[in-house]
């Protein structure tokens, strides 16, 4: 099944403690197309400046991802600049401009308008309805914000939620979101106001997902270096979502393995700046960490 995203497509300026980048490709819609495509085709819906590199989006569509649903629009790309901490846990927004994200109306093109799997990457939840309006009949809709859009735009927020199947969102957000600093209650609040399901990231203490009544716990995968963990949470959603696409179904197990692929496409994200490490990943690389992760994870049990 082919998966619609809406999401930024940024220009992004990093700071970590081994270096910094300069205005450099990213974005939610752009990191989770770079995860999503290696497990099949991506349409994307977004706007674009006249200043943004579209050549060095070229790889993703050789890759499968449609961007004809990208406009190009007058004025300056979405331009996000972030700090991390020295352990990378945390990091401080230095600045957001919204540039030609602020006066956009999304037009799905007709082509994508059948899509079965959409997902909401983080933008404004005004535009995330606007795109699932002229979605004609999906089979599961997911959806991802931030802080920023909690803060700003709480009531269409909420209103969204009412139409999605699925929110990823991290820890911070997520008792924010619902004003509970204890997970388990934030994530039943979440699934009270929408969302069935409720996955919450951890960075690279992994994640959780909440379902009706089961649960299910993936950790990070252990890296020596983790060089910029931009992108991770949206790179996370494509692993999740792009193997939920694949399967065609949406059973616990296939829950249990998206989590799985999430959390290999989020540490493979972390490995490089911007979408750098995506250029050379493939199925054999994937499929190896995968297989790592069940090494590590897996036991038999005795009494
Ligand atoms: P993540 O690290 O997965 O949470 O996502 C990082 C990406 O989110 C960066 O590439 C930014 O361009 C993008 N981003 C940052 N703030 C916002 C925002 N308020 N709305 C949409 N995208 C954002």
């Amino acid at each position: 099944m082919p998966i619609l995203v809406v999401g930024s497509v940024a220009l992004d300026s990093v700071q970590t403690p081994f270096g910094e980048a300069e205005r450099v490709v990213g974005g939610s819609a752009v990191f989770f197309s770079a995860a999503a495509s290696l497990f099949g085709p991506v349409r994307v819906v977004g706007v674009v400046g006249e200043d943004y590199p579209l050549e060095k989006l070229e790889f993703l569509a050789e890759r499968g991802v449609d961007l004809s649903g990208i406009e190009q629009a007058e004025g300056e790309s979405f331009f996000w600049a972030g700090r991390y901490s020295h352990d990378l846990n945390s990091r401080d927004t230095l600045e957001t401009r919204l540039g030609v994200f602020a006066d956009f109306r999304p037009r799905v093109p007709e082509g994508f308008r059948d899509s079965s799997c959409v997902f909401l990457g983080n933008i404004d939840p005004v535009l995330q309805l606007e795109v699932l309006d002229q979605v004609t009949s999906p089979r599961v809709v997911a959806c991802d914000t931030m802080n920023y859009w909690i803060e700003g735009n709480p009531d269409a927020l909420l209103e969204l939620l009412k139409k999605v199947d699925i929110l990823l969102v991290n820890d911070a957000e997520a008792r924010q979101l619902a004003g509970d600093h204890n997970l388990l209650r934030a994530a039943r609040w979440i699934q009270e106001h929408g969302p069935e399901i409720v996955v919450v990231k951890m960075g690279e203490h992994g994640a959780t997902l909440y379902g009706p009544d089961w649960m299910f716990f993936v950790p990070g995968f252990p890296l020596e270096v983790i060089f910029d963990p931009t992108g991770a949470g949206d790179a996370f959603a494509g692993g999740f979502m792009g193997h939920l696409a694949a399967a065609a179904s949406f059973g616990l197990d296939d829950y249990k393995r998206a989590m799985v692929y999430g959390s290999v496409m989020g540490s493979f994200a972390v490995e490089s700046f911007s979408i750098d490490r995506f250029h050379s990943l493939d199925e054999h690389d994937i499929l190896k960490r995968l297989m790592q992760f069940k090494e590590m994870t897996a036991f038999e049990h005795r009494i």
